[in-house]
């Protein structure tokens, strides 16, 4: 689905990822986890296509990256769902108009879509939240809104960067039970965490794999977790 061999990035003159080799498989759950400031995020950026690393190989569902135009990054990207460390929502849309404004750019929202989008706020356990502000919204609200918007458009791989950061354990696990069943619905799942409580608890009900970043590389982490 989306591959790296000896893969590296570096901001400026700083290395972050110095040789990266990694598969994610259709189907697979994947957990990111690193200390601070080893390269999560930019490994996710190389996932989303935000960046592309500088040597080594790139492969998004079959296509090398460095064969890809803006057209074939678009198209990459169609197939990816993306929750933001910070989540990134247009304060002025009601959170329905933010959930369904990736259908609108796409130009895909039509009238029988209608019954998805509420489908998709009911999921996502945000029904009676469709008219309010992004800023009315409290931390665990806006990383539900967050994933409603990232799987509307139905991608094949959801990609999330401490989707549990910052609220409390119990919304934590609704949301890992939200990104379990996507998974058992066949999208595969990429989370980027430090939260080895949720991993534990997410490994209790699925084969998860742990991949850990640190010195530039990714190794998969043992039974350790
Ligand atoms: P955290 O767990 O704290 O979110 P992380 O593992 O996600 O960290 P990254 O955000 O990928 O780490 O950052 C890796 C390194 O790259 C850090 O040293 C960071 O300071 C640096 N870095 C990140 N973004 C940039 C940038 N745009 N320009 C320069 N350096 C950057």
């Amino acid at each position: 689905m989306i591959s790296f061999e000896k893969a590296s990035f570096a901001y400026g003159d700083r290395p972050v990822l110095t040789g990266v080799t990694q598969t994610l498989e259709p189907g697979g759950f994947y957990f990111l986890t690193g200390p601070s400031g080893s390269g999560k995020t930019t490994f996710l950026k190389l996932c989303t296509l935000a960046e592309i690393p500088q040597s080594g190989s790139a492969r998004y569902f079959g296509e090398e990256a460095g064969t890809l135009d803006r057209e074939g990054i678009a198209r990459m990207r169609q197939r990816m769902g993306v929750v933001h460390q910070d989540c990134q929502f247009l304060d002025h849309l009601p959170l329905r108009r933010n959930i369904a404004l990736p259908l609108e750019l796409a130009g895909r929202r039509k009238p029988e879509h209608e019954g998805d989008i509420d489908d998709l706020m009911a999921w996502v356990g945000l029904s009676d939240r469709a008219e309010a502000l992004p800023p009315e919204l409290s931390g665990g609200e806006r990383q539900r809104a967050a994933l409603a918007r990232a799987v509307i458009l139905s991608p094949d791989i959801l990609i999330a960067d401490e989707p549990t950061g910052n609220i409390d354990k119990d919304m934590g696990r609704r949301i890992l039970a939200l990104l379990i069943e996507l998974n058992r619905l066949g999208r595969t799942v990429l989370i980027a965490t430090h939260d080895l409580e949720l991993i534990r608890a997410a490994k209790a009900e699925i084969s998860a794999r742990v991949l850990r970043i640190a010195g530039g590389c990714i190794t998969q982490a043992g039974a350790e977790l």
